[in-house]
């Protein structure tokens, strides 16, 4: 995305924040000829967020959680929800089925089996 597009994502931001809805700026970016597949939301443990959709998952765009809202891509949000969760929990992310198992302390994760599918988690 290009300079003016995230001076323009960082205005829609602000419109999002003040009317508390993402439909209002992805309006105003539409208004603008920055045009999107409309709101979108993704769930990740237990966490929610929309965003205005532009179609990759690693495009700037505006996201919100609650009443926060960013400028940013849902796919770095899911990234760092599941790091967190992983941290909290001991857990690591299944590469072959992308279910969640338990990584025991001093485990090499290579060696870890998936409990929900039984591979490998390497996948
Ligand atoms: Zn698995």
């Amino acid at each position: 995305m290009i300079e003016y597009e995230l001076a323009r994502l960082e205005s829609a931001r602000k419109i999002a924040e003040d009317t508390c809805s993402l439909e209002r700026a992805a309006q105003y970016l539409d208004d603008l000829g920055i045009v999107s597949f409309g709101i979108e939301s993704v769930s990740v443990c237990d966490k929610t967020m929309s965003y205005i959709d532009f179609g990759d998952t690693y495009d700037n765009t505006v996201c919100r959680e609650g009443n926060e809202f960013w400028v940013g891509s849902w796919g770095s949000w899911v990234e760092e929800v599941e790091n967190q969760y992983c941290e909290k929990e001991g857990a690591i992310m299944c590469g072959y089925c992308g279910e969640f198992t338990p990584l025991e302390e001093g485990t090499d994760w290579r060696n870890c089996v998936c409990e929900h599918c039984g591979h490998l988690v390497g996948g």
